[in-house]
């Protein structure tokens, strides 16, 4: 169960982490890919931008949604702040008992 769950759980943070640093370059790439082909890009932008929110959202909700195999809580979110859980999809240990995400690597 380690074995599977907490490569998975590498990968979804760095999907959240390649989306987050993929805007940028997408942004400015197609925008001077448009404007290269004569076409103005500013009323696509927006929807790009949407775009980007909406997949950010979901990996982070993946990656925020995951439950350590050891203790069976959620490996990153601590407490519930009047009816919302809030945590920290960046930690590399489990906020509940500790086991590292990468402790299968040893
Ligand atoms: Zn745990």
């Amino acid at each position: 169960m380690i074995e599977r769950t907490l490569p998975e759980i590498r990968r979804r943070r760095t999907r959240l982490i390649a989306i987050l640093a993929g805007y940028l370059p997408c942004i400015i790439t197609v925008d001077l890919g448009l404007k290269a082909l004569g076409v103005d890009g500013d009323p696509f932008l927006p929807y790009l931008f949407v775009l980007f929110m909406v997949l950010f959202a979901v990996a982070g909700w993946r990656a925020a949604a995951t439950r350590c195999p050891r203790c069976a809580e959620l490996f990153c979110m601590t407490r519930s702040v009047m009816g919302i859980q809030v945590g920290n999809v960046w930690t590399s240990r489990c906020v509940h008992c500790g086991l590292s995400v990468h402790d299968d690597r040893q």
